[in-house]
């Protein structure tokens, strides 16, 4: 191979690089890029999915989340119609302080964005979520969310929290731009249970 043909090559995999780096919800995946990367080549008419909870993750909405009772309640809703089964939903219960939690194994967290997560002025929501990488399975999530809550942006992260990663169609729940997303749900049924 000639270094031109070598140059040009290099030069379309940086790019190809660049372009996924900018999908990746903003520092919401601890897991390494190269392993996801063929992972997230394999699909392109679906949402790319980077791991399954092994377990029934139980939701926790956290003190001071501006979520209401009906709101998470219809987000639940959403993906259980999706096939995705959670324990039990804790609205501002949380006997065991799991809010508390780093690694709240097992669940999933709701909380109001605090000083500590850096979210620009732009987002509406941040989900972090911790994959095994040995399992590909997902061991915690915790969402971060601002005081005013529109449509679509808690199911949004629920997806994430599922993990679904950004999926850049019109009018799709995963949607990178809150403007260009809406209710479509192609490609996000359980197929696993
Ligand atoms: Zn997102």
């Amino acid at each position: 191979m000639n270094v031109y043909v070598k140059f040009v090559l290099s030069i379309i995999v940086y790019s190809i690089l660049m372009s996924l780096v900018c999908l990746w919800p903003k520092a919401a995946y601890t897991g390494n890029y190269v392993g996801n990367f063929e992972r997230i080549r394999a699909v392109e008419n679906r949402p790319p999915q980077v791991a399954t909870w092994s377990r029934t993750p139980t939701i926790i909405v956290c003190e001071h989340a501006p979520i209401s009772v009906t709101q998470i309640g219809s987000a639940v809703k959403f993906w259980e119609r999706l096939g995705y089964k959670f324990k039990q939903t804790q609205y501002k219960r949380d006997p065991i302080n799991k809010c508390l939690d780093k690694n709240p194994m097992g669940y999933i967290l709701v909380h109001m964005v605090t000083d500590g997560i850096r979210l620009d002025d732009t987002s509406l929501a941040q989900t972090h979520f911790y994959v095994d990488n040995s399992t590909s399975t997902i061991d915690w999530a915790i969402i971060y969310m601002r005081a005013d809550l529109r449509s679509t942006v808690l199911e949004h992260e629920l997806g994430h929290a599922l993990g679904f990663l950004h999926f850049n169609r019109i009018n799709h729940i995963m949607n990178q731009k809150w403007e260009m997303g809406g209710w479509d749900t192609e490609g996000l049924k359980n197929n696993h249970q």
